[in-house]
């Protein structure tokens, strides 16, 4: 027996907070019976469990890694008709959707799952889960500039965590830096917002390592599954 909002999510129903929506608003039944009560267990083997009237699938649980181009939305539609992620991913007949979120010009490593809870643990602030980009910044910062954002810099949505840097690459002649950047949280165009606040843009964003796990000489545009052993140690 598990939680409704557990097997919903593992359902790939939609994320763990969303399904417990979904339990509150009276959209889900069990063997027939609304069932508002978040604390309310089932077994998802033996009972039948609709979702707004439609029985929720046990699907097998797919873990993917994309590298993302830039020019891409990590989304599951786009109204201007700009690509999507999914758009990559000839041959994956599962729903699945993206764990957090890539601006559209920024690349690199982007899991997709239909495991709702996998993707709950991964995102969820309280989790702290490490993400390093490499950051290619206009002009060269000062390490004492660094130094604010090892220890945390004002934004106008409140302190960052302390993060961690590290200078890759100094091009004195084009006046630019690479710099690996290494955040604990996943605020809405951080990385850009806490260089920004250094004076130097960021010009070139690519997430490297989500949660410890390398993006590696994945090409980009390209997508492949992840092993068992890949999943359990993000889990
Ligand atoms: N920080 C950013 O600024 N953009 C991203 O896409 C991810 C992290």
């Amino acid at each position: 027996m598990e939680r409704l909002q557990k097997i919903l999510a593992q359902a790939g129903v939609a994320s763990r907070r969303k399904c417990e929506e979904l339990i509150l608003a009276g959209k889900v039944e069990v063997n027939g019976e609304t069932v508002r009560e978040l604390g309310t267990k089932a077994d998802p083997a033996v009972d039948t469990i609709t979702v707004q009237g439609k029985p929720i699938k046990n699907e097998k649980k797919i873990y993917i890694m994309f590298n993302k181009p830039k020019g891409v939305i990590t989304s599951a539609s786009d109204d201007k008709g700009r690509k999507i992620v999914t758009d990559y991913l000839k041959g994956i007949q599962e729903r699945v959707y993206p764990v957090g979120r890539l601006d559209y010009d920024t690349e690199g490593l982007l899991l997709l799952t239909n495991d709702g809870e996998f993707a709950n643990l991964l995102t969820h602030p309280k989790h702290h889960v490490p993400k390093t980009y490499l950051a290619t910044v206009e002009g060269i910062p000062h390490g004492t500039s660094l130094d604010k954002l090892k220890q945390g810099i004002k934004l106008e949505d409140g302190m960052t965590a302390p993060a961690e840097l590290e200078y890759k690459d100094i091009d004195e002649e084009k006046k630019e830096a690479v710099i690996s950047i290494t955040i604990h949280e996943g605020r809405n165009r951080q990385v850009r917002r806490m260089f920004e606040a250094i004076h130097h843009p960021v010009t070139r964003l690519k997430r490297i390592s989500y949660g410890g796990l390398p993006l590696g000489n994945l090409k980009r545009g390209l997508f492949r599954h992840l092993t068992k052993d890949e999943v359990n140690e993000l889990k």
